[in-house]
C-alpha cells in the first residue's frame, strides 16, 4: 500500500501546464520566471518547469534555493522575497538574482558578493499599490541610483507584485507606471533594464488580454502552472490540468452520528464556538489528517462528500451517497493554502505520479 496522507503530483500534467503558458505569454513577448515555492523547491518539480521552458526559477525560500542549486538546475536562480539581512552570506552563496526593496540589504549584499569574490544581480521590486513589497515609486530612481554604485552588485531590472496583500488587480494603469520607470530608468542612467516583471499568476488575465504589454517582459508563475487556475477569480485556464496535484487521505472511522454535539458547549482547540443545525443522523467519517497538514476550506472533496471541519490531526467529512470504510482512500483537489500546508507537512508523502497517472 501506498503512504498516507500522500501528495500525487502528476509531472507531465505540470509540464503542460507550464509548457502552454510559456508559449501563450511567449507570443506577447513575456518570458516566465517558474516559481517553485509552493512545490518546496523540490527539484523534480523545477527540472520539469525548466523542461517546458521557463527561463529562469525564482523561489521566496533560501532553503529551496539552496536544493536547486544543490541539484545543479540549468537556471539562473532568483530569490523573490527581499533577503534578510542576517542571511545576505547565503543569498549571494545560492541565488544567482534577489528581489529587493531595502538599500541597506543591497549594501550588506555587495559587500557578501566582494567577499565571495561574485556578481549578485539585483531586481528591484516596485510599490504600486497592493501594499505589501515594494520601493514607492518617488524613491527608485534613488534607489537605482545608489545600487548601480555598489561593487559586485548587477542591476538587473525592475518588478512588481500586487493581488497578494490587499488583491489589486493588474492592470493597464499600474502596468503602464511600471513600463514608464522602465524606460525613465534607460534614459536617466543610459543603460538597459533587462528584466521587467509585472507580477505572478494573478497578471495573466492583463497579459493575455490583448491589451498593450508596454516594457513587461516576465511574470513569475507558480499557482497558475501547479493548479491551472488564474488568483483573480480562481477559475480555471483554458486548456490547464487543475489537477496535476491531489491529495489522498485514509479512513479511520466511520459511523453514523448525530448532527447535534450533546452536553455544555465550550470552546473547540481552536478557540470557536460551534453553531450547528440539527439535520439528524448522519454518516461521518474520519481521515487521519489535519490542519496541520492541510487547510481544510481549501479541499475539494469527490461529489458526494463535504468537508465538515477539522482539527489539528483530524479532518471530518459528511457523506450521503458514499460509503466510505475504514482503510478507505479520498481524493482531494486542493487550493494553495492547502497545498502549500500539504508540501510543507513532514506528516504527508510526496509521490510523483507513475507514467500512466490517472
Ligand atoms: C509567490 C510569489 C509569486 C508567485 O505567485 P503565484 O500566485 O503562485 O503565481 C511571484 N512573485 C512573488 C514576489 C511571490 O512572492
Amino acid at each position: 500500500m501506498t503512504a498516507a496522507p500522500r501528495l500525487e503530483i502528476n509531472l507531465a500534467k505540470i509540464g503542460h501546464n507550464a509548457r502552454t503558458l510559456v508559449e501563450r505569454l511567449g507570443k506577447r513577448g513575456i518570458s516566465v520566471t517558474g516559481v517553485t515555492k509552493a512545490a518546496l523547491g523540490s527539484v523534480e518539480i523545477a527540472a520539469t518547469l525548466l523542461e517546458a521552458g521557463v527561463k529562469r526559477l525564482g523561489d521566496s525560500r533560501l532553503e529551496n534555493i539552496e536544493a536547486m542549486q544543490l541539484a545543479q538546475l540549468p537556471a539562473a536562480l532568483t530569490l523573490i522575497r527581499s533577503p534578510m539581512l542576517s542571511q545576505v552570506k547565503r543569498v549571494v552563496k545560492h541565488a544567482d538574482v534577489s528581489c529587493n526593496t531595502e538599500i541597506e540589504v543591497i549594501k550588506k549584499l555587495s559587500l557578501a558578493a566582494q567577499r565571495a569574490g561574485c556578481i549578485h544581480g539585483v531586481i528591484l521590486m516596485v510599490e504600486l499599490g497592493d501594499l505589501r513589497e515594494g520601493i514607492m515609486p518617488d524613491d527608485l530612481m534613488d534607489c537605482v541610483r545608489e545600487t548601480l554604485t555598489l561593487p559586485n552588485i548587477q542591476f538587473k531590472g525592475i518588478g512588481t507584485n500586487l493581488a497578494c496583500r490587499s488583491g489589486v488587480a493588474p492592470d493597464g494603469k499600474n502596468m503602464a507606471l511600471l513600463s514608464e520607470l522602465a524606460d525613465l530608468i534607460e534614459t536617466t542612467f543610459d543603460l538597459k533594464v533587462e528584466i521587467v516583471s509585472g507580477g505572478n499568476s494573478a497578471n495573466l488575465e492583463w497579459a493575455l488580454s490583448g491589451a498593450g504589454i508596454g516594457r513587461i517582459n516576465d511574470l513569475r508563475l507558480g499557482e497558475a502552472i501547479l493548479l491551472g487556475c488564474e488568483t483573480l477569480h480562481r477559475q480555471p485556464l483554458d486548456g490547464l490540468h487543475t489537477d496535476a496535484i491531489r491529495l489522498i487521505a485514509e479512513v479511520i472511522e466511520a459511523k453514523i452520528k448525530p448532527t447535534l454535539p450533546s452536553g455544555q458547549i465550550a470552546q473547540n482547540a481552536f478557540g470557536e464556538t460551534a453553531v450547528v443545525a440539527d439535520r439528524g443522523q448522519v454518516t461521518q467519517a474520519i481521515l487521519a489528517i489535519g490542519r496541520q497538514d492541510i487547510d481544510p476550506d481549501g479541499l475539494q472533496a469527490p461529489p458526494g462528500i463535504d468537508v465538515m471541519g477539522a482539527s489539528s490531526d483530524h479532518l471530518i467529512l459528511e457523506s450521503d451517497r458514499f460509503e466510505l470504510a475504514v482503510g478507505a482512500e479520498v481524493v482531494f483537489q486542493l487550493n494553495y493554502s492547502a497545498l502549500v500546508r500539504a508540501m510543507t507537512s513532514p506528516f504527508v508523502s510526496k509521490v510523483i505520479a507513475t507514467a500512466s497517472g490517472r
